[in-house]
């Protein structure tokens, strides 16, 4: 029997950081009628989901939370992710986001209806929803992606992925797999390795791994501000402006990237004294190429007598273990996937057709790409949080805020024009598309050495912002009218 559809002014897609950030703005500004739909049992997104040992923020968490709940005591300045999903609960009451929440509800597919000017949405449990606005806050990296190794369902042990940690599975004594040495991988190795017989630490490349004391907010005149509750603004605001000299040094010290690998490599003959260790730990690309790796104890961690560091390319997974391109086998008990997500699949698995059937990822068969990251030509009322090219270098809850404010703003003008639907303007979606691109091509980044996350197969650059954090809030303070096609009603 098919269920009855119901009607809903604004439906919003995840309840993670940016969903939370997109329920308030649109409560602030009086709007109560609205809707999350969440696939999860908890609010949280990746904090939710990424429970592993020693799993933290990697930007401090004085910058790494809401400009307007600022009164959380955090225990330290890399917030734990206890204290982080603990912190997103206590936002969800006091905003009162929780009322608007709907748990257990992923969204599968929606499609535009162009004659009535609403969207249709179908959910896992056969569920139809229509709303005339639609707003995406499904996060980056919320898909985990492992390798298909020849094999991989033989083996008899537990294997996982580091976003779905197996809390039951005791690791103490046992040998241990670990594939890939990412952001996540440099967290919860070194509290693996401490309690294991021997870890096996697969990687593919090397990763440029720095101490927390380099990264912005970790000085000790930022901790003597934030005792402070009044001077908490300034102490965000000494961080902030932190990130953006990075973004400055990027563009006009571009040497300051030499000095950057020679200090990395001074740490690390300092570190690692066995020659055939530190050439596998030294990195063949520029710093700034990857994603910036922050720990104090990673070095420390491969040096230790029951870790060995392994680049030879995995075969195969065997019933027992791992088997190596040269033929070598390692038993192991249990293997751990620290190999990421798929950032750049923006949107999947969920379908999103717009204007003239068309579907998104048709659309986006060269890269995902979108105005300021938000809106889509071709998929009228239709917004997103943390959509392309807005992956920047710095809290990533600022660009949020930045983008459910301009979402907001957007639901404000259609209903001060009473149009039915806007469509940004193609014109203006290629400019700032090419703008952005052109920015990017002379970055690091978009090196073909460079093989990252950020890049799609094509090798462009879908994920990340090229600018000042700043630009982007400028980019989006408010809605500017005739970036858009306002459609139907009174308009
Ligand atoms: C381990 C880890 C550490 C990180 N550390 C930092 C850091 O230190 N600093 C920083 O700036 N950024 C960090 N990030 C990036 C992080 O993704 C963002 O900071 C932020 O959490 C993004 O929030 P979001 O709400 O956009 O996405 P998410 O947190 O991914 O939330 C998306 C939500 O949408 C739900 N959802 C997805 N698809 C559907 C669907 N079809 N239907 C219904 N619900 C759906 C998901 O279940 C999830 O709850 C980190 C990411 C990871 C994975």
């Amino acid at each position: 029997m098919t269920q009855a559809t119901e009607r809903i002014p604004i439906v919003v897609i995840g309840a993670g950081f940016g969903g939370i950030a997109m329920a308030t703005a649109l409560r602030r500004m009086g709007e109560r009628d609205f809707v999350m739909l969440e696939r999860a049992a908890d609010v949280g997104g990746v904090w939710r989901d990424n429970s592993y040992p020693g799993a933290a923020c990697d930007v401090v968490s004085r910058i790494y939370s809401y400009s307007h709940d600022q009164d959380y005591e955090w225990s330290t300045i890399f917030a734990p992710q206890p204290e982080i999903l603990d912190y997103i609960h206590r936002v969800v009451e006091k905003q009162g986001v929780r009322a608007h929440i709907r748990f257990n509800t992923e969204v599968i597919s929606a499609r535009f209806d162009e004659d009535r000017a609403v969207w249709r949405i179908e959910t896992g449990s056969g569920g139809q929803i229509e709303t005339p606005v639609l707003i995406s806050a499904v996060g980056l990296f919320n898909r985990a992606k492992i390798p298909d190794f020849p094999g991989r369902d033989s083996f008899k042990g537990p294997q996982f992925h580091s976003s779905g940690w197996r809390h039951d599975v005791d690791l103490t004594g046992k040998t241990v797999a670990v594939i890939g040495n990412g952001a996540s991988a440099v967290q919860f190795v070194p509290k693996v390795a401490a309690k294991v017989k021997q870890l096996y630490l697969f990687q593919r490349t090397p990763q440029y791994v720095l101490p927390r004391t380099i990264f912005p907010g970790t000085r000790p005149l930022d901790a003597k501000l934030q005792r402070h509750r009044w001077l908490r603004g300034v102490a965000r605001l000494k961080i902030f402006l932190a990130f953006e000299k990075f973004v400055w040094r990027r563009k006009w010290r571009p040497n300051a990237r030499l000095k950057g690998e020679a200090g990395f490599r001074a740490m690390l003959a300092a570190k690692i004294p066995d020659p055939a260790l530190r050439a596998k730990l030294t990195p063949n690309f520029p710093i700034g190429c990857k994603r910036q790796l922050v720990s104090n104890e990673w070095f420390d961690t491969l040096i230790r007598p029951n870790v060995e560091v392994i680049d030879t390319p995995i075969a195969a997974v065997t019933e027992t273990g791992l088997r190596t391109k040269d033929g070598a086998e390692r038993r192991v008990d249990a293997i751990i996937y620290g190999t990421g997500f798929t950032p750049t699949e923006y949107l999947q698995p969920m379908t999103v057709t717009g204007l003239g059937g068309r579907d998104i990822n048709a659309a986006w068969r060269e890269g995902a790409e979108a105005y300021l990251g938000i809106t889509v030509t071709g998929f009228p009322n239709f917004f997103m949080l943390y959509g392309p090219n807005t992956n920047a270098i710095t809290s990533i809850i600022y660009m949020l805020e930045c983008q459910s404010r301009y979402i907001a703003d957007c639901v404000r003008a259609l209903r001060d024009r009473g149009a039915a639907y806007m469509n940004v303007r193609p014109e203006r979606q290629a400019s700032f598309v090419a703008m952005l691109q052109r920015r990017i091509a002379p970055t690091v980044q978009a090196m073909s050495i460079c093989l990252t996350y950020y890049k799609n197969e094509f090798g462009r650059v879908t994920t990340n912002w090229p600018g000042y954090a700043f630009e982007y809030r400028w980019r989006t303070r408010g809605v500017r009218t005739r970036d858009y096609e306002f459609v139907g009603r009174n308009s």
